[in-house]
């Protein structure tokens, strides 16, 4: 997966234009709120998810504009294709080889990248919802049919919460919970098995990738943690699920709302053996995060058979000379986007392009960090 061509227009503050990168590493360099990250934000937004700074899609459009249009030209499946964007009214119209598609959603799977972004460092301290949603992303990449089972899942959760609200008002609708436990337990079941199957993937890559960023002085361990009752070892059934909605429908009543399952579900961090999440340190959590993203691409890669695209942005101003050398050399061979304000402060940069951004003016630059042979550029 290459980016050979992106084009932006009315993106926020960039200036209207097109960029070239290099199939390895490309160095966007430049200033405070300059506009960095926004071209990262726009190239992410083409795998099809959202703005991985929780931004709504109309404040993606910039200020005073009334749309905005990004175009991508990618080296994917073995040819060259296209993609294109427009976000107009808070809503966003994708195309893909010149195929109008009806939503955006279709872009999943088609342009597979990772992002690290300093948003993310809250995957170890924060609430358990940024977790899950590390999973399901994962997922939705990997296997573009678990995006349409976790909105079937999300769909009939609701519609149990609803009947959950109302059957103190109307006991006679309490004969009607079962047909959604059942659809609930099928759908819910099949998310479990994913991602419990997904994290037996990922949870070696993590582990090397983790020994290898700190030095070998650390292990880090991951597991799912399921917010159901088991009573079974082994992969999650349909009739596990069926059985503790059952055993709960009383509690989730009395609630109502769904107490269990997977939209209430987490995932374990543990370095040498104790909570990362409790007791991590801040290098810690910057490590664990970068692990995981790290081998969410090294899986990704395995499942689609293509290197995904990786940004990280502003990664490397707090790592230090051994991390930054790992790093850099695990991403070798794929095509990377950096981010950082100063290009000089990035140990052993010597091939690749570099980008300056400076008002939300994107040039490809000349300069060349202190040591590094010119002829070295691409
Ligand atoms: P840092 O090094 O601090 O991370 P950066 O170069 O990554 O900076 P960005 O976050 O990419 O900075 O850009 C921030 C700038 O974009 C801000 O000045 C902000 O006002 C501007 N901006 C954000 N959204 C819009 C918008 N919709 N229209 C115009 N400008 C916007
Ligand atoms: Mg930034």
């Amino acid at each position: 997966m290459k980016i050979l061509r992106f084009t932006f227009q009315n993106y926020r503050n960039l200036e209207e234009d097109s960029i070239f990168p290099c199939e390895g590493t490309n160095l966007i360099y430049g200033k405070n709120a300059q506009g960095k990250t926004n071209l990262l934000e726009a190239m992410w937004l083409f795998t099809g998810g959202h703005s991985f700074r929780g931004a709504k899609d109309g404040e993606l459009v910039r200020f005073g504009e009334a749309s905005c249009t990004l175009g991508l030209e990618f080296f994917s499946e073995e040819r060259e294709q296209t993609a294109k964007m427009t976000i107009r009214g808070g809503k966003r119209e994708a195309e893909i080889n010149g195929i109008l598609k009806r939503s955006a959603a279709a872009l999943v799977g088609k342009f597979c990248a990772v992002i690290f972004s300093p948003e993310h460092l809250a995957l170890v301290k924060g609430g358990p919802a940024l977790r899950r949603s590390f999973l399901d992303g994962a997922l939705c990449q990997s296997r573009p049919a678990y995006a349409k089972q976790f909105v079937l899942y999300q769909r009939t959760l609701q519609q149990r919460n609803t009947l959950l609200k109302d059957i103190p008002r109307h006991r006679e609708l309490l004969g009607t919970l079962e047909i959604w436990d059942e659809k609930l337990a099928k759908y819910g079941a099949e998310l479990i098995r994913q991602r419990e199957e997904y994290l037996s993937f990922i949870s070696e890559p993590v582990k090397e990738v983790y020994r290898g960023i700190s030095q070998g002085k650390e292990e880090l361990e991951i597991f799912y943690q399921c917010s159901l009752r088991r009573k079974r070892e082994g992969p999650m059934q349909d009739g596990d699920f069926y059985e503790a909605l059952e055993a709960s429908r009383n509690t989730d009543i009395a609630l109502g709302y769904t107490a269990s399952g997977p939209h209430r579900d987490d995932m374990e961090l543990k370095v040498d053996g104790i909570s990362a999440r409790s007791f991590g340190s801040q290098g810690q959590q910057r490590s664990i995060v970068l692990a995981m993203k790290l081998a969410e691409a090294q899986v990704l890669q395995q499942i689609t058979g293509e290197a995904p695209v990786i940004f990280l942005d502003d990664v490397m101003s707090e790592l230090d000379a051994g991390r930054q050398d790992y790093l850099l050399n695990h991403v070798k061979g794929r095509q990377v986007f950096l981010t950082c304000c100063d290009p000089n402060s990035i140990r052993d940069f010597q091939q690749g392009a570099l980008f300056h951004v400076e008002s939300g003016k994107v040039s490809a630059s000349q300069h060349v960090a202190e040591g590094m042979p010119q002829n070295q550029m691409l």
